[in-house]
This record gives structure tokens, sequence and C-alpha cells, in this order.
């Protein structure tokens, strides 16, 4: 902080604002990489080897890809758009892992075509699919099967994915068709099967999760093996690890989380007698969540019966999370960082939904038009659930590192968001 002016890795985002316009992506490009080293060096074991995804859901381009590629870590995308992100940034194909719950045949081939290493079968059709697409390629392919353990992260209800009734997996209580699945595949000589996969939410405070997680995969992994003579050398068990976004969150430190993961997968593995090689965990918002702020521009400002509102120049097109989940964020004026906070306030943004609400009762100093409004630890799931919404553009994304700034996302301009209007004739 240089005169009252927040900096970021010694950027003054006053300058970002007038160079790159409002509303603006900003990652510190240290703390992404701080934490890729992190998770790579802490998700270590002398008894299992050890793989690291990045989930890219959470914030995908090139730039991203290119940063997770040199750290070393590996990528799960879960489209092909995904797909050909990290194709077009270089990323070693060999690494990505593949999911979704309706992968298209198009979909299937491309991996097939780029060469990704493994694809994550989610459902019976898909496994059927699959195969036929494998036989068509002449591909060889690593195939994991995504179950559904039926724990419940405890975290809010729409961001659960792994109860019984969820759309994404196959409910390990159904093992006699996990089964049939696991023959379709192995029945395929260019398909090998590595084992099974797992997610069972996200912004997962309690590590208590992962182990009933883990307890519960084990077990299944060993019933399958006693009863259908199915052994396999590799778990995944997803992402789901916390971010900061208010002083009121307290995510589980990473060495913690990994530490515990690790430890509890040797226990259970010795404990059911499994012959598990590999363990992975795929984390997409603690990588990016904390790396990104938005910063916005303050319009005007209204004062009503029971609220104070301040407008920015963004709002739910560029970050839908407080409207979809009710998420809650922390915010600065970025011009006034020595103010004293005096001002209760309703951030919201320009969009036309009573709901395009940022941020409840943040604590301001005193605020006018023009001020620069910054909204922290917008990082994952910001930028990737961004939209059009009114016909605003996608904000610029930019990254900081020492001192240096780089755009590696333009503005959308009007221009860009025309560019595939058109009046084409269909012959039908
Ligand atoms: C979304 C997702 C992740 C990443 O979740 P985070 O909460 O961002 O860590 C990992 N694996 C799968 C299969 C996912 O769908």
């Amino acid at each position: 902080m240089k005169d009252n002016v927040l900096h970021i890795q010694g950027v003054s985002v006053e300058q970002l604002a007038t160079a790159c316009q409002t509303p603006l992506y900003i990652y510190d490009e240290n703390k992404i990489t701080e934490k890729l080293s992190r998770f790579h060096e802490l998700f270590q074991s002398d008894t299992f080897k050890t793989e690291v995804l990045y989930a890219s859901k959470a914030f995908s381009c090139k730039a991203m890809v290119e940063l997770v590629a040199q750290y070393g870590l590996s990528l799960d995308v879960v489209s092909g758009g995904e797909l050909y992100t990290a194709k077009q940034a270089g990323f070693p194909m060999e690494r990505v892992y593949f999911h979704g719950n309706n992968k298209s045949y198009d979909e299937i081939m491309m991996a097939l075509d780029y060469g990704v290493g493994t694809i994550i079968v989610d459902n019976a059709m898909e496994c059927d699919m699959l195969v036929k697409a494998v036989k068509r390629s002449g591909r060889s392919i690593k195939t994991m099967l995504r179950v559904n353990p039926g724990v419940e992260a405890h975290t809010h209800k729409y961001i659960v994915t792994a109860h019984l009734d969820s759309k994404f997996g196959i409910s390990i209580t159904k093992k006699k068709e996990i089964a049939a699945m696991i023959h379709t595949l192995t029945s395929v000589a260019e398909i090998t099967f590595l084992g099974y996969h797992s997610h069972i939410g996200s912004q997962i405070f309690d590590k208590q999760a992962y182990v009933a997680e883990i307890e519960k995969l084990m077990q299944f992994t060993k019933e399958m093996q006693t009863e259908y003579d199915i052994h396999i050398s590799a778990l995944n068990l997803g992402g789901g690890f916390a971010a900061l976004y208010t002083n009121a969150d307290h995510p589980i430190p990473l060495q913690d989380v990994c530490h515990t993961i690790l430890d509890t997968c040797k226990k259970e593995n010795a404990k059911q007698q499994l012959n598990i090689e590999k363990i992975m965990i795929e984390p997409g918002r603690s990588i990016v969540a904390e790396a990104g702020s938005t910063l916005y521009r303050v319009g005007y400002q209204k004062q009503t019966e029971h609220k104070k509102y301040i407008f920015v120049d963004g709002g739910m097109s560029d970050n839908i999370r407080p409207a979809l989940y009710q998420a809650e964020y922390a915010c600065d004026i970025a011009n006034r960082m020595q103010e004293d906070k005096t001002e209760t306030v309703t951030i919201a943004g320009k969009c036309c939904e009573s709901g395009d609400i940022l941020i409840e009762n943040a604590k301001l100093p005193k605020v006018s038009q023009n001020d620069l409004l910054i909204i922290y630890t917008t990082g994952a799931y910001g930028y990737s659930m961004a939209s059009n919404y009114n016909k605003l553009g996608r904000p610029a994304v930019v990254f900081v590192k020492d001192g240096h700034a780089r755009v590696v996302i333009k503005k959308e301009s009007y221009e860009n968001m025309l560019d595939l209007e058109c009046n084409e004739v269909i012959n039908v």
C-alpha cells in the first residue's frame, strides 16, 4: 500500500484500472504458483505414488494451464472447451483427466484423438459409448469410474454432489451394476481400468468428511474385490478444499488436509488388506480463489428506507456466486485503504435482477463516485462462471508478479459479443 492505494505484487490497482478499465480480474501470480508448489510438495507419501490434478473449471485459460504444467501438476477438464484450452496451451495430454456426467461422443473422440491420459467414466451409457469410440479410434485410454460414496460434506446444500441421488457418478450401493461396467471396460484390450473416483462437495471445512469418504471407498473397494474379484491400483478422492473468503472462514491448512488424507489412506489400505498404489486429489478452488480479486469502479449511491446501496460497474455477470449460493465476500475501497470504516453498505451490481447483490453489510470508509472497490477471493468460479447478461462484456484478466502486470485475457468488446451473430439460411 502506498498513498492510501492498494498495491498487488507492487502494482497499483489504480494504475491497473486506468490501463485495463473496470471491472477487472486481478490475479497475484505468485499466490497461484505458491499454491501449486505447496500442493505438489505436501501431497507426497512414502506408501503411495501421488498425483495432484488442478480442476481447471475453477479458472481455465492458457496462461493458467501453462502454470499448472510448469509446476508439475496434472489437469482435470470437464468439456471439449476445457480440453481444447489445455491442448492450445501445450499441456502434456498424458496428464489430462477428462470428467463430466454427459460427455458427448464427439468430446470422447476428441479426447482419444488428442491422446488424453485418463477418462473418468460417469455412468453405464457413457461406458458403452466409450467402448464404441475406443474401438472406432483404435486408441488406448486409461479409465476410472466415478462412484458416489454417499458422503455429504458440510457445506451449502447446492454444492454438495455426493448424496445418493446426485447426478454425478454411480452409487456404491449398486455394486452389481458397477461390476458390470468395469467388466465392459476391461474386456477391451485398449482400455485400462485404474480404479475409483469420487468428489464429495466443495468449500469443505471439515477434514472428517475426507476421512469418511476414504473409509467408505476403501470398504467398498474391499467388497468389490471379495465379491467380484475386481482389484484396483488407484483412488482419486476429488477436490473441495475450502478457501478463505471472509474472516469467518477457517479452511483446513493444506498440510493438515494432505496429511489426513494420506494417513487415512495408508491405514485403510492396510486395514482392508488392499494393494492400492496411487492416490490422487483434484483441488480447483483452493488453488486460485485467494489469488484473484475483482476491481470495480463505484458509480452512484442510493439510500433506501433500510439500506445504503453502493453501485459498481459489474455484478452477477462477473460473479454469480452471491446470487447462486449466497456466497460471502470481503471488500475494500482500494484508493482509501487507510481511512476508517464508518459506513455499513450494500454493494450492488448493475444487472437487471434484484438478486444482483455482491455484498450485504460491507463496512467501508465514506465512499465517493469513481472510487475503486476491490472484492477479494474471486479467483475461483468468477471468470469461469461469468456471462454476458445484459450484454455486459466479460472483464479482462491480468496477472501481476514482482512489480509487473500482463493481460492474459482481454476485455470482451461489443464487437466480440456480436461476432457470432449472423443471418445464415439453413437448407433443411
Ligand atoms: C469441481 C470439481 C473439483 C474441484 O472442486 P473444488 O471445490 O474447486 O476444489 C474436483 N473434481 C471434480 C470431479 C469436480 O467436479
